[in-house]
């Protein structure tokens, strides 16, 4: 990015300009076919208005769509901000040469045949990128759609598909074309303007985060709807995405969530973590706002583009018929809203101004009789009660009332944005004399919803990015105090053996040093150590056959719990060597810990993010319940505290029916522990503390599993 000083003004040239605000367009590949793609973007472009110039290039024909066409770019007369390369891929490394020459900045490859095409695709793509990247051309595409710039002074329609739509503040960015053009329909049949438009199809240069940090910086963009099916760099996407998500709404919707837990096989955090969980919890961690319904983040765009952002969750109803606000109060409280009562001094307000029959309260009934007046005094009280933050209105145009004088008078509230204002519009389309109000209401940016749920569904979205938007997620904690010498010589030790799973002994150890309370222990080598042992650690205890090739040792019988005496743990002892068939078993004593609650919490690893964090419900029916919530690492003390009340079972923790809840604060630190030991030792792979049992006030590792990489 560089900026330029004009005077006192100083302005800021994005290097994505030339992709998103072309001057001028040359079309390699332009055609005169009708239905060719060459023919297509040039068409499209002509009938959008751009305002720039269009270069058709192609060597055999003087002229397509009325314009004059050029042999090549270089005898084009002019500077060429954009090219549209739409030529067989083996042509495209000597074109992407050309437009080097001429000093192009930016390319839209609209040509398939590259990387998911094989190797030899793979081959052309990194071959055209390396002219591109010598000549300093920012690259979009290729096997792409394009770009769409509505802003009248450019009206760029760099893209083949075939909506026209209206301008407005929503950009959309989308990686696979079909969603991203159903997305850009569906805003514009619910009559939503759109911003800027982008799909970069293998997005071999101009990526999605380099979209969405453009569009965070495009004033006039109010929010951004992202679709994506995975993403390539996700530390850089995570970095972009924190900073814009601050600044405005990012709308995301991402495929593939289904399996989550389905696949989950039987043993361990990583078969837990499921099959792609990273990116929504890439979202959650970066603020974005995540739906698994398209049609509800188009619905929901609505309240954004047009609505300002509440200060917090309480609502009030204004409706001029019952059942709906019946419908609308269950989802609203479902999305975390209140419905506050309204102060003496607005009842006193509303008692003089409401008809007779009306309801005073909150929901506020004016009844299907209430005209324009009664609706006015209704939202003028609303936007004047401290006690709320936004308004949702159910409005059905009765016949015997003046629906339009209704309309005016909400459009008039609504554009103080004093306090968004959502409306469950009910109406009857084909008859004529209810078009005007409809007219009226979305000319004056009220988001109109035909069902109530919709509509609350909405006022919850606006309210969601209200929390994240002034959530500190805070950083993680240092804890100066862990012994990060012992833990590094313990790893390093272990893989110096070719081990990939620590000795039992070891992993205590580990966490010990880094402040991971663990039950008492002892590794005994025979039988005999181990009754000693059990007589140090104090009784009862806990006799455990110490072999990392068991995954789930009790299934074997290779844990026994309570023995009470010395002559027990012999017994104990002896059998298992039996069972497992092995004199040199080695046991491993533990303090008994009855009556608590286990837990588990654990670390998986993801190629290209790093670790993720999880928490749950543990013992032996973690993979049946699989009650389990995950945090990409570091994890912060909030992160840490969200994981703990975001489980099924949350309420479990705080003890039901008389029992006495867990000590949260100190899984909460052990939550942020591990987070900092794998943090600090990227070559532990997976991480398993199962369970953590947590009794009388305490908590305490019993069972853990360490694989080092
Ligand atoms: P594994 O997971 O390999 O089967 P664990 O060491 O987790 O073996 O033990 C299995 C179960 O035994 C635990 O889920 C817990 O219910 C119980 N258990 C193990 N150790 C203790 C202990 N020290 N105190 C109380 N219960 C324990
Ligand atoms: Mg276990």
């Amino acid at each position: 990015m560089e900026t330029a000083t004009l005077g006192q003004v100083k302005k800021t040239i994005h290097e994505l300009d030339a992709l998103f605000k072309p001057r001028s367009i040359a079309i390699i590949g332009a055609s005169q076919k009708d239905l060719s793609i060459g023919n297509v973007i040039i068409k499209n472009l002509l009938h959008y208005g751009y305002t720039g110039k269009i270069y058709p290039i192609n060597p055999k024909v003087d002229e397509i769509r009325g314009l004059k066409a050029y042999q090549t770019i270089f005898d084009v007369p002019d500077n060429i901000d954009l090219a549209h390369v739409i030529i067989p891929a083996k042509f495209v490394p000597q074109v992407i040469k050309e437009c080097g020459e001429k000093g192009i900045k930016a390319v839209i490859i609209n040509s398939a045949g590259f990387s998911e095409m094989g190797e030899e695709g793979v081959a052309l793509q990194t071959e055209f990128l390396a002219i591109a990247n010598e000549y300093g051309i920012r690259v979009f595409g290729p096997n792409c759609q394009g770009i769409i710039n509505t802003d009248p002074q450019y009206k760029a329609y760099c893209d083949f598909t075939f909506t026209f739509p209206k301008p407005g503040n929503v950009s959309i960015v989308a990686l696979s074309g079909g969603v991203g053009a159903f997305i850009m329909q569906s805003l514009f049949d619910l009559d939503i303007g759109m911003r800027l438009y982008a799909s970069n199809g293998n997005a071999c240069d101009v990526s999605i985060s380099d979209v969405i940090k453009y569009y965070g910086d495009d004033d006039s963009t109010k929010a951004i709807i992202l679709y994506t099916e995975g993403l390539s760099n996700p530390l850089e996407f995570m970095e972009v995405a924190k900073s814009v998500t601050k600044k405005k709404p990012i709308l995301a919707m991402k495929a593939g969530r289904t399996e989550e837990g389905a696949k989950a096989a039987a043993s361990h955090t990583g078969s837990l973590a499921g099959v792609d969980i990273s990116t929504e919890l890439i979202f959650e961690k970066t603020g974005i706002l995540a739906f698994n319904n398209e049609e509800e983040l188009c619905q929901v765009a609505m309240a954004f583009a047009a609505q300002p952002i509440p200060n917090g969750n309480r609502v009030g109803i204004i409706t001029n018929t019952g059942g709906p606000a019946v419908i609308a109060t269950d989802e609203l409280v479902n999305s975390g809203l209140q419905l506050p009562p309204l102060s003496e001094k607005a009842k006193a307000v509303l008692q003089q101004a409401m008809l007779p029959e009306a309801t005073i309260g909150n929901p506020i009934d004016v009844v299907a009789t209430g005209g324009g007046q009664h609706f006015r005094s209704a939202l003028d009280v609303l936007m004047d009660e401290d006690q709320i933050d936004s308004i949702y209105i159910n409005f059905v145009t009765a016949p015997f009332t003046d629906t339009e004088d209704v309309a005016r008078n909400i459009v008039e509230v609504s554009q103080l944005k004093k306090k968004p204002i959502i409306c469950n519009f009910m109406t009857n389309m084909s008859l004529e004399r209810f078009h005007e109000t409809a007219r009226i209401l979305k000319d004056g940016g009220v988001p109109c919803y035909s069902f109530p749920t919709t509509a609350a569904k909405a006022l919850g979205a606006l309210y969601r990015y209200s929390k994240i938007r002034s959530r500190e997620i805070g950083s993680p904690e240092s804890f100066p105090e862990v012994n990060s010498k012992v833990a590094g010589a313990i790893l390093t030790q272990a893989k110096k053996e070719g081990k990939s799973y620590l000795a039992a002994d070891r992993v205590y150890e580990l966490l010990a040093a880094y402040g991971i309370p663990v039950a008492k222990w002892w590794l005994a080598n025979d039988v005999e150590e181990a009754e000693n042992a059990a007589g140090n650690i104090g009784y009862p205890v806990v006799l455990k056959a110490e072999s990392s090739a068991i995954v789930h040792k009790s299934d074997m019988g290779g844990v026994v719990i309570n023995l009470k005496s010395a002559k027990e743990v012999k017994e104990a002892g002896n059998r298992m060597k039996d069972k497992f068939g092995d004199k040199n078993l080695k046991f491993l004593v533990q303090k008994f810990m009855p009556g608590g609650k286990e837990l588990i919490a654990g670390v998986s690893t993801k190629p290209g993010l790093g670790h993720l964090v999880m928490f749950g419900l543990g013992g032996i029916y973690v993979e049946v319940l699989k009650d389990v919530v995950f945090k990409i690492a570091p994890v912060t003390q909030l992160e840490a505290s969200e994981m703990l009340s975001s489980i099924k079972a949350a309420k479990l923790l705080d003890g039901v029916r008389g029992e006495k809840g867990i000590n949260k604060e100190m899984i909460i630190e052990i939550i942020q522990r591990v987070s900092k030991l794998v943090t600090d030792f990227p070559m532990i792979t997976e991480m398993d503390m199962n369970p953590i049992i947590a009794v009388n006030d305490k908590v305490f590792v019993v069972d853990a599993r360490i694989k080092i990489d």
